[in-house]
């Protein structure tokens, strides 16, 4: 007997939701930027229906029983993104100083915690990041046993807020993965947080398996051990997942890292913390998108590694002077009292200012630029009509001040209002 009432329970929840979704938006845009030209124009209006912008203009009429959101005092802009994260991973600051020290907390991080809180963690920092105006984020990885995969596929099926997440699985590592300190008795202790891969069949059964469990790209470390991947196995690991329709985040902290990555040609390098200019030539001669993590002070500090960020800031000037594309990327994995992974994340773009880049230069790595480096640049990134609706608001003017991105007060994804 209750199966009825049961049935048009349901069936009222799936209409209400279709009627939710069917409800037409306008927004009222007091600014519109467009970061691609680093241009604004006033009293814009957005039409968004089945979470699509459907008309962009001064005149975009209202439909019947639209919902009218207004922001005439406020800068409107696609929704940002860090081509950097790991979502499923919240490290502590406690412990020591430098690099090694940093990596060795990895180790204990990743070894303790189970499965099912790291999935955790990527909700809450999902959510975090989407509160915080990210509306699209490339995971790179460090999420357990494919933490990430199921973190996505929560968000795409709408049980849980966050941005659209282009995960990475597990990273491809020689032996060892990037912890260091393990020994001989126990080297398997780094799977599955790393998936290891040292010959070529090795490697392609690597990018397979991370292709089959879910993975939207493919990282590699190419620099993390005493011996690094050649150009020719990062070669290799191109070609595999070119075939599976992958793009390749490399790694490379080191000089002879990022030679190696450049040369083989991935899509971005990651960090190149200390990149001489030359490498950074190579890297713009063959199309290699810089995600350079470029830690704020505060940041360094936290991971115990202050130094790195004066080496960032200087080589983010040169990858300036040079001209390498730049998407923006935060790495951010550690807290901080009365933050959140989201509000940490677009302070990332005090380095940037640092360096001397214009705020619409550091509005074009966060939305343009980035789109196209994690390959959503058909359907994100932009306000235009037939793309997804991931629209943001703030006070004040970005391309005057990109410290007003800080301050993302309205979050509209999909069409769908988060936060107002
Ligand atoms: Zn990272």
């Amino acid at each position: 007997m209750p199966r009825r009432p049961r049935l048009a329970t349901a069936l009222l929840l799936l209409l209400s939701g279709f009627a939710a979704r069917a409800q037409p938006v306008v927004i009222r845009a007091g600014r519109l930027v467009d970061p691609d030209k680093g241009t604004a124009s006033t009293n814009q209006q957005i039409l968004v229906e089945g979470g699509v912008i459907k008309a962009v203009g001064p005149n975009v009429a209202a439909p019947a029983g639209a919902q009218v959101v207004d922001l005439s005092d406020r800068t409107v802009l696609p929704g940002l993104m860090d081509a950097h994260t790991h979502l499923c991973l919240t490290m502590t600051t406690q412990g020591g100083q430098g690099l090694n020290e940093l990596l060795q907390r990895l180790l204990a991080a990743t070894l303790l915690e189970t499965n099912a809180r790291r999935a955790l963690v990527g909700a809450k920092n999902a959510r975090d990041m989407l509160e915080s105006g990210f509306t699209t984020v490339r995971d790179v990885g460090n999420a357990g046993n494919y933490a990430d995969t199921e973190l996505r596929k929560a968000i795409e099926e709408g049980m849980i807020p966050g941005p659209t997440v282009i995960n990475a699985g597990r990273i491809i590592t020689p032996l060892g993965g990037q912890y260091h300190g393990l020994h001989a008795e126990r080297p398997d202790l780094g799977e599955p947080e790393y998936l290891y891969a040292d010959t070529p069949d090795q490697m392609r059964e690597a990018v397979r398996k991370n292709a089959l469990f879910g993975a939207k790209v493919i990282k590699i470390v190419v620099d993390d051990q005493p011996y690094l991947y050649s150009v020719e196995d990062v070669k290799t690991l191109i070609a595999e997942s070119k075939r599976a329709g992958l793009k390749v985040a490399a790694h490379a902290a080191t000089e002879a890292g990022v030679r190696v990555a450049a040369e083989a040609g991935v899509a971005s390098i990651e960090h190149a913390y200390t990149a001489s200019t030359e490498a950074l030539q190579l890297m713009k001669k063959n199309g290699v998108y810089l995600v350079g993590t470029d830690f704020t002070r505060s940041a360094a500090e936290a991971m115990g590694m202050a130094d790195y960020h004066q080496k960032v800031v200087d080589r983010l000037k040169r990858a300036r002077a040079v001209g390498v594309s730049i998407a923006y990327g935060t790495d951010i994995v550690f807290p901080a009292p009365g933050e959140t992974r989201g509000t940490l994340s677009v302070a990332g773009i005090e380095s940037f200012q640092e360096a001397g880049f214009t705020p619409a230069e550091i509005l074009r790595f966060m939305t343009t630029s980035a789109a196209k480096l994690i390959g959503v640049d058909g359907h994100r990134g932009a306000i235009k009509t037939g793309m997804a609706a991931d629209i943001v608001a703030v006070p004040g003017d970005p391309l005057a001040d990109a410290s007003v991105l800080r301050k993302v007060s309205f979050v509209m994804k999909d069409g769908k209002i988060i936060k107002r």
